[in-house]
């Protein structure tokens, strides 16, 4: 095994989740591939067992214990890298219909590789969020949006409400400092056609993730996103 089973088990039990003995087997083939191409270009700073199985895998599936991951579903993954949370959600929910989206071409290579070599069915985007969100084809397109480690929350928002349809959500994945970027981030969900609804602590043995999901309440003004340096320089 390249991850730590028990671990993970461990921290998946403790969020109320649960998968199958095939789910963690591809899991451990999915780790090995993450291993081994991290030797040749740099995908992750973390490739020890406990990190893969806590901070990769069990972080990964964390929002099933807040939200339905449903087949058919669609669901996009803005700044997957190596393809997280995306590619732990889809090997433990193959009926998902799931889009990794990021702006480095690299790193959706890895992504595509892991996809034929698991036998999965996924799209690749490479894509800046801000400038697909514009897209009619990606534009309100999702039932679920769902991003890590990519922007702080205020700033996310408006790279990932865009792609959500109306009804659909947006699943936010932070550590604890997401309830303070969450109070800095009200003005944008609402200025986004969102509304919060739900935050939830997740407990996992390295410490607390923190889940916020974003309802799509409204359709997004056309004006946003807007270019990506004012979304930075002057954030909702
Ligand atoms: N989500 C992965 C994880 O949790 O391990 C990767 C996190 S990494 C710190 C941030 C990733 O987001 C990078 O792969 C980067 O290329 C991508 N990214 C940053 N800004 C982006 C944008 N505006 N549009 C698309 N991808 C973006």
């Amino acid at each position: 095994m390249n991850y730590n089973l028990e671990l993970f088990r461990e921290n998946i039990s403790k969020a109320g989740i649960s998968v199958s003995p095939e789910t963690e087997n591809t899991l451990d083939r999915f780790a090995d591939m993450l291993i081994k191409t991290n030797e040749l270009f740099n995908l992750t700073a973390i490739t020890d067992p406990d990190g893969i199985a806590v901070k990769h895998f069990a972080d990964s599936l964390s929002p099933m214990a807040v939200y339905d991951f449903k087949d058919k579903a669609k669901v996009l993954d803005i700044g997957t890298g190596a393809g997280f949370p995306g590619m732990p959600l889809l090997i433990a929910n193959p009926g998902i219909d799931l889009t990794f989206m990021d702006s480095t071409g690299k790193k959706l290579d890895f992504v595509e590789d892991c996809l034929a070599s698991l036998g999965l069915k996924a799209e690749t985007l490479k894509a800046r969020a801000e400038e697909a969100g514009k897209d009619g084809k990606y534009r309100e397109q999702f039932d679920i949006v769902i991003s890590r480690a990519v922007a702080p929350l205020n700033i996310l928002c408006e790279y990932a409400l865009p792609f959500v349809r109306k009804g659909g959500v947006f699943i936010a994945m932070k550590g604890l400092g997401g309830r303070e970027e969450l109070e800095g981030a009200r003005r944008a969900v609402k200025i986004l056609g969102g509304k919060i609804k739900s935050e939830s602590q997740v407990h996992l043995t390295d410490g607390e993730r923190y889940i916020i999901v974003t309802e799509k309440t409204a359709s997004t003004p056309q004006e946003y996103p807007r270019a990506g340096g004012k979304i930075k320089k002057n954030p909702l």
